[in-house]
């Protein structure tokens, strides 16, 4: 047997559904309707521009007016206005959207996109209202106006309205629960988290109350270094500036628009919690975007708008969706080709910059294969070797007193020039010295003797001393399997020591040697009466003076350090 047909749904049942758990937050409502009224106002640009209609199209704006008295809500627009036959077919069906329908109609006329999609925005004022009513007036010639009301039920009435101005005003009588929207505070809060960047004004007795302007949606040659800085003054108040960004602006093959900041890496900042905004179309969803940013670069700030995202799926479904994975991909490469342009381009300011951005650059590399691949050739480190004509610049940076994340030493408070270079400079410029050889010190103060040492017999130290640089020499260490990484003090350079193994000294009071004296007070110092303690006698200047020794560490300290 067979049979087909249509599924049919019965009105009273879903719509309390729809009413109640459409959306997780009531306040959202607000949101929609807005996007309604933008859309409105959008759309009769387009059919003015194709020339279907010929009057006056005025400044566009959106008025939200309180009845405290009325326990009343409205929101009015000069937008397109709806006749009779379209509220019956938009409004009435619900799940019906005339976005389609309108973009396919009047393609290429229209700068902004149509927010609208799904036919289910507008219902989400039952969230918040008792009873909703529409009053409208159309743009087309020989419109009348109609009042369109309903009370929460699947009934509603359709009649003449006295109305004579083009456009829609949608009012709310809100319920008991649910008077919180009469607080202009709350609406304006509401209008500044969700709709600041909808390119219409939205006013509340005569005061415009979002921004208007979505930078990153202009196009990127037309902004300067200064409106880049105060949109993330603006997005960050009281935050410091930040250095580096990146302008996202694609069409194809999915459409993603965005700014993304390096901002200044504070101990205080939680990096695992992203503080990217999510819009789509202007219209701001969600300040979490765990699932679309790759991990490496959640620290960084910014926005990110997109239509591709899938805005109504579960979160752990967010991360398996092919597109949104191709976008994560397409952001780390930008990232990846903006820093590689800095290097390239201005290499003072990248190093200016790498203070902070270095630790991202490091934990891509940790976690992205793609993204190490790209930047592996510009991580740079700071370095001993001060030659002139080094290949990397040096740069000044001045440090400041509390920030744990400079690079320079405590006792320091001038400005101090510090050369960087990259490891592949490091081990060409110390070809003849030591090949396949790399000296680094893991902290400036306390190994300042042990790199004193190197320098001073003419052997360059690299410094990997920021927190995730104990990850990273594990990570070089695989990565350059034929390259040895000694840390200064705990594996010397042959170079470096006294040989003559006469040079040990016998104390005559306990008739032990040095080596043996230095071991035992380590170890009782330390209360670790098995630690391995090794000293080793260096070359000394004077050759009839005593030389010098050197305490050398064992390898798992560098793990406790
Ligand atoms: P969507 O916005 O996704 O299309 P909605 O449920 O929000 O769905 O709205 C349904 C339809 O109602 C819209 O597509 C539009 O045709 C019409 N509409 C809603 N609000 C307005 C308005 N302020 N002015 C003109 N038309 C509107
Ligand atoms: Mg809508």
């Amino acid at each position: 047997m067979l049979e087909q047909g249509t599924i049919s749904i019965h009105t009273e049942n879903i719509f309390p559904i729809i009413k109640k758990s459409l959306y997780s937050d009531h306040e959202i409502f607000l949101r929609e309707l807005v996007s309604n009224a933008v859309d409105a106002i959008q759309k009769l640009k387009m059919v003015s521009r194709a020339g279907e209609y010929t009057g006056d199209v005025g400044e566009p704006e959106i008025q939200i007016a309180i009845d405290k008295d009325q326990k009343t809500l409205s929101l009015s627009d000069n937008g397109i206005g709806m006749t009779a036959e379209e509220v019956k077919k938009y409004i009435n069906q619900v799940a019906f959207s005339s976005a389609e329908e309108f973009i396919q109609k009047y393609q290429g006329k229209s700068d902004q996109p149509i927010i609208g999609h799904f036919g289910l925005g507008f219902y989400s004022s039952f969230m918040v209202a008792q009873k909703v009513e529409i009053d409208t007036l159309s743009y087309k010639q020989g419109a009348t106006a109609v009042h369109w009301s309903c009370d929460g039920s699947p009934e509603f009435r359709l009649e003449d309205s006295p109305r004579t101005q083009r456009g829609t005003t949608i009012t709310l009588t809100l319920q008991e629960e649910e008077q919180e929207y009469l607080e202009p505070a709350r609406i304006k809060q509401l209008v500044k988290t969700y709709c600041d960047f909808m390119p219409v004004p939205i006013k509340l007795d005569d005061e415009v109350l979002n921004r208007q302007k979505a930078p990153w949606r202009e196009p990127p040659n037309s902004l300067t270094k200064e409106d880049y800085l105060e949109f993330y003054r603006y997005l960050y108040p009281f935050q410091e500036e930040p250095l580096i960004w990146v302008h996202l602006n694609t069409d194809y093959p999915f459409i993603l628009n965005g700014i993304l900041y390096f901002p200044k890496l504070k101990p205080d900042v939680d990096v695992t919690q992203g503080q990217i905004k999510l819009f789509c179309n202007q219209v701001f969803v969600s300040d979490r975007c765990e699932e679309i940013i790759p991990k490496f670069l959640l620290p960084m700030r910014g926005v990110i708008d997109s239509t591709d995202i899938p805005l109504n799926v579960s979160r752990s479904a967010l991360q398996m969706d092919r597109t949104v994975r191709r976008i994560a991909d397409y952001i780390s490469r930008k990232v990846g080709d903006r820093l590689k342009e800095l290097y390239r381009d201005n290499k003072e300011e990248y190093i200016q910059a790498w203070q902070d951005i270095g630790t991202f650059v490091k934990f891509g590399a940790l976690n992205d294969e793609k993204f190490k691949k790209q930047i592996e050739d510009i991580i740079i480190y700071r370095t001993t070797n001060e030659a002139k004509g080094s290949d990397t610049p040096s740069v000044e940076v001045q440090s400041q007193e509390g920030d744990v994340w400079q690079d320079v030493t405590p006792q320091e408070s001038e400005a101090t020039t510090l050369p960087y270079t990259t490891l592949k400079e490091y081990l060409e410029r110390n070809k003849q010295r030591h090949e396949n050889r790399v000296y680094y010190c893991t902290d400036q103060v306390t190994q300042a003797t042990y790199v004193e040492l190197h320098k001073n017999q003419g052997l360059e130290v690299l410094f990997m001393d920021s927190f995730i640089d104990t990850h990273f020499i594990t990570f070089l260490e695989r990565e350059y399997p034929d390259v040895k990484f000694s840390r200064v003090d705990s594996d010397l350079d042959e170079t470096l020591l006294d040989q003559d193994k006469a040079a040990e000294i016998v104390d005559p009071k306990t008739n032990k040697t040095r080596s043996e004296l230095i071991k035992e007070l380590f170890q009782q110092a330390l209360n670790k009466p098995k630690l391995n303690i090794r000293t080793e006698a260096l070359k000394s200047d004077d050759p009839q003076g005593t030389p010098p020794a050197m305490v050398l560490l064992p390898e798992f300290m560098r793990r406790i350090q």
